[in-house]
């Protein structure tokens, strides 16, 4: 721009600078008034600009004292107005107005004058704000020519012209020479400034100058300016040769770096640069040897005209690199999608071959696609290409029309196909395919192609085929089975019954199934039998713990019995699904049972009789023997018996003694066949108990003249526990035999003791000994080895299976070797263990005190039916001093107990009327006077039972019949004149 600075006139001074930077923003206060600090004070800024360019410019011109190189300060009031909205406008006018009228006055113009001239500018700058803001918009792109040309038109011509024409007619200068150079240098000042620095300012957006600091682009973009800063230096520096041409490689250098920001750049530093050298006198222009204004015009005209070389070249620039960005970013694109394309094939493949699945394509136009499982069913090769006809051959002869007719429906009519059929592959084996097809269609309706799947169920079609094989077999078997096989759902109903329920029940299958079970059940057994089922489920058990057992009831309304053995069936997560039963008839089982109970309850009928039997006949043969061995004992003992009377005498005893033992072995043994038999086992010295025992027989065997030993076979424990009374029961039943059966020679009893705790016995004799073939009947009841040696020797035959059954019950075993005509020997073993001292009980008492103790003279009450065992009593009685009453019945006894007290009452228990139970308890509960006498039931009923019940009615001890009179003084002896103790006796009875 020119300024003609000229001492009377005042300075053309307008002049305003301002950042671009700072209009950009927003604001919502109203006009003009700016609402907030920050456009407040971008408001103060334009006018300071403005005031510091103008300022600068018009001090330049006064120090140059010629013409001004720019006028800059318009184009920086534009440049803001343009980048702001038009509501700061005025606050942006004014400010500047008032900053230009400042730097005019400070140069030296009248205030008037400086006015006038800021009002000229501010008029430029509107019009061209206005007209650019009317025909461009807000978005200012110089790069466009549209834009460009209304730029220059109304910014770089109209707006100028304006200002010049209304400044040159305010000054009021004469027409001439003058006015016309001022106003050109007004004019092509203000439009060079304008068109020079606002391309270059507005090409300057913060997002061009970000990209100047791109990594990597820095040095380059530093490099580049500088070689153009060095041109330009280079060429303005010099005044001889006109190289101004030679700056314009250096601004496009510039541009090709830095597209629209280099250009902008370029021009800025190429104008700072040439306008300072022109300034100073400097520069290619002098070469035109013409005024300075002429000078820096043309400089002027040079930037202008390169700016609008360049700036085309940078939009150019700019685009193709737009260009390229983009066609990158689509070719990017397409390579993904192409990669996208492969993958998805590649999984497309994948999944054919997993799921087996084929997929085809015939079109209708002839020619077919397939895919490679297709191929692959087919045991074809790629290379073969997809022969349909081939395919077509290939089908069974069987399915061929079903094919053909399904494709043609689908290729001309378009129906869909679905169907199964079997294929040859190319090595001759037989595959079974599914396939299924749609009919591809044009837009007028017509079949264009065919597609379809193919898959392989050859293997499933054998799994199939297995299952159904399998179901039929264990069908045949489920129907083939005399059992009922039968499924029922969880509510109770059938869904299978086999064949067998006609025969054992009356129904055919179909008649059942969907019945309920419950329906058929015997209603006793009903509840029962639906709470086994049901616990069965609510436990999860898959069989039941034992098989169930109801009536069901026949089609002919018989009841069957079955036993079912039920199968609860879960499904995957363990809940139950169904019960399958296999039922069999069990009524003859049933039936079998019911009678072999029957039987059992009359064998213990039976038994019980016996026993009640074996209990009478004891007591009946017991109470003449209680005579006969009694006063047969009696009569021993007179002294004036003629010697063949008491040889009679000796054989009557002996008699009834074997009949004594006849009786009681029998008793034994029934006693132990019922298991009545109870041990009671106590401490005792065996060794002396073997001596004392063996001591019993030595005299008989004295009489046969036999020699007779005890031998002791390694060492004896001191004390053993054992039940001593059975333990000698069995020793003396082996002895009496060994004496029995041996004439001549020895008879050894050897005693020994195992380490486990068991004590070994045997019986050896050198008798007549036992053949072998009869050695395995010795032991059983009633066996004899020869009945003519039972005939010679007596006996019942029972003893030695009395010996087996007490062995065993004391844990032990028994045998024997012989020799027939050597002898025999006789073994057996028993549990002892090894007793400590303090387990020694004391001797028998009733023993110990018929020899301890002197018998007083006592006032006894004999009760008892039968006279002669009053007197027998009596009799035994007598020589002791004591003296008698006698009752003959219950209750008799009863009254002479409540008549007079008694030392003693023996009492018999069988009687008629009131028998000795019933007295004793009467004696105890009303005759005060004899509550406390020991009452001693004397009895033939010997059974355990019987003591048991004595005790319990009150008495204090009982003595067997036939008695024996030392037991029977011994018993005397204890009880006369004690107490009776009624807790003893309740403890007796309690032991009972
Ligand atoms: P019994 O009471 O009849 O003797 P046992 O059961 O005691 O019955 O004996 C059965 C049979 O065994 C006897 O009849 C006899 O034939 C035979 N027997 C038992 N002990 C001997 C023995 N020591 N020597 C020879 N034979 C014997």
């Amino acid at each position: 721009m020119l300024t003609v600075h000229e001492g009377e006139k005042a300075a053309l001074d307008r002049h305003i600078y301002q950042d671009h930077w700072l209009s950009s923003g927003d604001s919502t206060s109203s006009l003009p008034v700016p609402a907030n600090t920050a456009e407040f004070i971008r408001t103060i800024g334009v006018g300071l600009a403005m005031f510091a360019v103008a300022w600068g410019s018009l001090s330049l011109i006064k120090h140059a004292g010629r013409v001004t190189p720019l006028w800059p300060a318009n184009a920086v009031v534009l440049l803001c107005l343009l980048r702001s909205e038009a509501r700061l406008w005025p606050g942006f006018l004014l400010s500047s107005l008032v900053g230009n009228w400042a730097a005019d006055a400070l140069a030296g113009d009248s205030l008037a004058t400086a006015m006038e001239l800021s009002l000229c500018n501010t008029l430029e700058i509107v019009v061209g704000a206005c007209g650019l803001r009317h025909w461009v918009g807000r978005r200012i792109d110089l790069t466009r020519g549209r834009d460009l040309v209304i730029f220059g038109a109304v910014a770089g011509f109209i707006a100028p012209l304006l200002s010049a024409t209304l400044a040159t007619t305010w000054l009021g200068l004469p027409m001439g020479m003058a006015l016309l150079r001022y106003f050109l240098t007004w004019l092509l000042a203000d439009a060079l400034g304008v068109v020079i620095l606002i391309p270059a300012l507005l090409a300057l957006t913060s997002e061009a100058i970000r990209t100047l600091w791109a990594p990597g682009a820095v040095k380059r973009n530093i490099l580049s300016l500088g070689v153009l800063a060095a041109v330009v230096a280079g060429v303005s520096a010099q005044s001889s040769y006109p190289l101004l041409f030679t700056i314009l490689p250096g601004l496009l250098l510039v541009t090709f770096q830095m597209e629209l920001a280099g250009a902008a750049l370029g021009v800025l530093v190429t104008a700072a640069i040439s306008v300072g050298f022109t300034l100073a006198g400097l520069g290619p222009t002098s070469v035109l040897h013409a005024s300075p204004t002429v000078q820096i015009v043309a400089l002027q005209i040079f930037l202008a005209v390169s700016v609008f070389a360049i700036l085309p070249v940078a939009a150019a620039l700019a685009r193709a690199r737009q260009l390229k960005t983009t066609l990158a970013a689509s070719l990017e694109a397409a390579e993904a999608a192409r990669a996208e394309s492969i993958e998805a094939q590649r999984w497309a493949r994948m999944a054919e071959q997993v799921a087996g699945v084929g997929y085809f394509r015939i079109a209708t136009a002839g020619e077919s696609t397939w895919s490679d499982e297709v191929y692959r069913i087919h045991g074809l090769d790629r290379e073969n290409g997809p022969p349909l006809q081939a395919s077509l051959d290939a089908v069974h002869p069987d399915d061929i029309g079903r094919i053909t007719e399904g494709l043609r429906a689908a290729r001309k009519e378009g129906h869909p196909f679905a169907g199964q059929y079997r294929v040859r592959r190319a090595d001759g084996a037989w595959r079974t395919v599914s396939s299924r097809t749609v009919s591809e269609k044009d837009a007028s309706g017509r079949v264009t192609a065919v597609i379809g799947t193919l898959l392989d169920i050859t293997v499933y079609k054998q799994i199939e085929a297995a299952a159904l094989e399998s179901e039929a077999r264990y069908r045949l078997l489920a129907d083939k089975s005399s059992d009922i096989i039968s499924r029922s759902d969880m509510q109770g109903l059938h869904t299978y019954v086999s064949p067998a329920s006609l025969a054992l029940l009356g129904y055919r299958p179909e008649e059942l199934i969907g019945e309920d079970s419950a329906g058929f059940i015997h209603p006793d057994d009903c509840a029962r039998t639906l709470e086994i089922f049901q616990r069965q489920v609510a436990e999860r058990r898959e069989h039941a713990v034992e098989p169930v057992r109801y009536r069901f009831r026949h089609k002919n309304g018989e009841w069957v019995w079955l036993e079912v053995h039920a199968t609860l069936i879960m499904d995957a997560a363990g809940e139950p699904v169904e019960f399958i039963g296999v039922a069999r008839d069990v009524t003859r089982a049933k039936a079998a049972e019911a009678e072999l109970l029957a039987a059992r309850e009359a064998a213990e009928a039976a038994t019980l009789a016996k026993g009640e039997f074996l209990a009478n006949m004891s007591h009946e043969i017991r109470t003449p023997l209680t005579s006969i061995m009694g006063f047969s004992s009696l009569l021993k003992e007179v002294d004036a018996l003629p010697e063949n009377a008491r040889h009679y005498v000796q054989r009557i005893s002996t008699a009834g003694q074997s009949l004594l033992s006849v009786v009681n072995d029998i008793l034994d043994f029934s006693k132990l066949e019922a298991g009545q038999v109870e041990l009671d086992p106590h401490a005792f010295d065996p060794a002396a108990f073997i001596h004392e025992t063996a001591q019993l027989l030595a005299v008989q065997a004295a009489n046969k003249g036999l020699d007779w030993r005890t031998e002791i076979d390694g060492a004896l424990p001191d004390l053993i526990v054992a039940d001593s009374a059975r333990l000698r029961q069995v020793l003396l039943n082996l002895l009496g035999n060994a004496v029995k059966f041996t004439d001549k020679g020895a008879v050894l009893v050897r005693i020994g003791y195992e380490a486990a705790g068991r004590l070994k016995v045997s019986v050896i004799d050198t008798g007549v000994g036992i053949p072998a073939e009869r050695r395995d009947r010795l032991f059983q009841r009633f066996s004899q080895v020869d009945g003519s040696v039972s005939r010679i020797h007596g006996g019942t035959g029972l003893g030695l299976a009395i010996c087996k059954s007490l062995v065993e019950l004391m844990g032990g075993e028994i045998g024997v070797q012989s020799e027939e005509g050597r002898g025999s020997t006789f073994w057996f073993t028993i549990e002892a263990p090894v007793a400590r001292a303090a387990e020694v009980e004391p001797l028998d008492h009733v023993a110990a005190a018929g020899e301890a103790e002197e018998s007083h003279p006592a006032h006894i009450l004999i009760v008892d039916d039968l006279a002669v065992n009053r007197e027998l009593v009596r009799a035994m009685l007598t020589p002791f001093g004591h003296s008698f009453e006698e009752a003959g019945n219950g209750a008799e006894a009863v009254r002479a107990a409540l008549r007079r007290g008694f030392d003693l009452i023996l009492m018999d228990l069988q009687m008629p009327g009131m028998d000795g139970f019933e007295a004793a308890r009467m004696i105890r509960a009303t005759a005060v006077l004899n509550r406390t006498t020991p009452i001693i039931a004397l009895s033939a009923n010997v059974l355990p039972a019987h003591v048991v019940a004595s005790h319990a009615a009150g008495m204090d001890d009982h003595l067997g019949k036939p008695i024996v009179p030392a037991a029977l003084a011994a018993k005397v002896a204890l009880w006369a004149g004690a107490t009776h103790q009624p807790a003893a006796f309740q403890e007796a009875v309690e032991a009972g």
